[in-house]
């Protein structure tokens, strides 16, 4: 089966035998290794200095990622200002919620741009606002939002990013440098081609010093602490970790995030043209899309479940839209190991399902 969900994506060969690797203590020299190793290939997708910047290792989905960097690194007494235009907007803005962090939103209609005045109106009028999180790639629509002019606005102002980067890391620009970033949380079953149940929080290591733990179990600058000492608070998905190292030696070998972002626009380009000449129109022009999923509208006269179970037969998953977009469209995203003779058999089920419907 062909997954073109949003991840878990479909693993290499490598990387699935990765998963079958030794049973390892997580309190042994053989998982220091691994560990310590993991989190030098996570700086070096986006060529991170270690002095300057920690990856931190978490059990747990994207969201434990997202939770842990936003309650973790959001200061009590000033507050964090949230611009949401999707999904995963507006879910850190529940975990703010949740946790009791001060917080304000900018919110747009799903799929829409940010406008850069507005978020520079809130930050002329509250000198409080110390954080600013944002999602790179908005899932629920394809839009890749443009951190680097948020960046840039923030970096001004004194004020720190927290990026929610989970559908973008490894295949999309991130220039932690320019953007005044704090932090970018992420996980290794989307662009890492990693399997499920291990994500992560590239920290900056001086933003955690005056880190405020809200939980226990996703206090990050504990688990920073314990990990540079190459030990880990918990016990850690061992076998998970196997299946992730395996994948960041491969995006290394196949030529680093540049590399997979070629591969992925290759192949969205490719899905994108077939499909329009079916009639079926994207929700997002090009340039407003990443490289990872491309939102379309659904063909005419046929709803999500016939289109699901059509291609599903024929050997392929696609994605439902969320909430009110779960009547209107459809999400294909080219992540995983997928090969150009996979998307040719994509292109013609397409071909035959939507010929059938008319
Ligand atoms: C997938 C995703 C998440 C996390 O989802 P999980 O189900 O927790 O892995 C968070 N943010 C974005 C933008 C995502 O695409």
């Amino acid at each position: 089966m062909i997954l073109l969900n949003p991840g878990p994506v479909n693993l290499s060969a490598s990387v699935r035998e990765a998963l079958a690797g030794p049973d390892l203590c997580h309190r042994e020299p053989e998982f220091a290794e691994l560990q310590a190793s993991i989190r030098q290939r996570l700086l070096d997708v986006y060529g991170l200095l270690p002095a300057q910047w920690a990856a931190v290792l978490l059990a747990g989905s994207g969201t434990a990622a997202v939770e842990a960097m936003l309650t973790s690194l959001a200061p009590r007494g000033r507050k964090l200002l949230v611009v949401e235009n999707g999904v995963y907007g507006e879910r850190m803005r529940k975990i703010a919620e949740v946790h009791d962090i001060h917080h304000q939103t900018v919110s747009y209609a799903w799929g829409a741009a940010f406008d850069i005045n507005d978020i520079r109106h809130v930050l002329d009028k509250r000198p409080e606002v110390s954080h600013v999180a944002m999602v790179h790639h908005e899932t629920t629509t394809g839009r890749l939002n443009d951190i680097g002019e948020l960046g840039d606005l923030c970096r001004a102002r004194g004020v720190h990013l927290l990026i929610d980067s989970v559908s973008s890391f490894g295949a999309e620009p991130l220039d932690f440098e320019r953007c005044g970033i704090a932090g970018v949380a992420a996980t290794a079953n989307k662009c890492l081609h990693g399997a499920p149940g291990a994500s992560f929080v590239i920290v900056r290591r001086d933003a955690l010093s005056g880190a405020t733990p809200h939980t226990v179990y996703l206090d990050l600058a504990s688990y920073c602490r314990e990990q540079d000492a190459r030990g880990t608070p918990f016990t850690q998905p061992v076998q998970i970790f196997y299946a992730l190292h395996q994948a960041l030696a491969e995006l290394e070998e196949q030529g680093g995030w540049r590399a997979r972002q070629w591969r992925y626009q290759t192949l969205a380009r490719r899905v994108r043209t077939e499909l329009a000449a079916l009639g079926i129109r994207p929700l997002l022009g090009e340039h407003e899309t990443s490289v990872v999923l491309s939102a379309f509208h659904l063909p005419h006269g046929m709803d999500y479940a016939a289109l699901h179970d059509a291609l599903k037969a024929r050997g392929f998953v696609i994605y439902a839209g969320q909430g009110s977009f779960a009547r209107d469209i459809f999400r294909v995203a080219v992540m995983g190991a997928i090969t150009d003779a996979d998307i040719e058999r994509l292109v013609d089920a397409f071909r035959a399902v939507v010929r059938l419907s008319v």
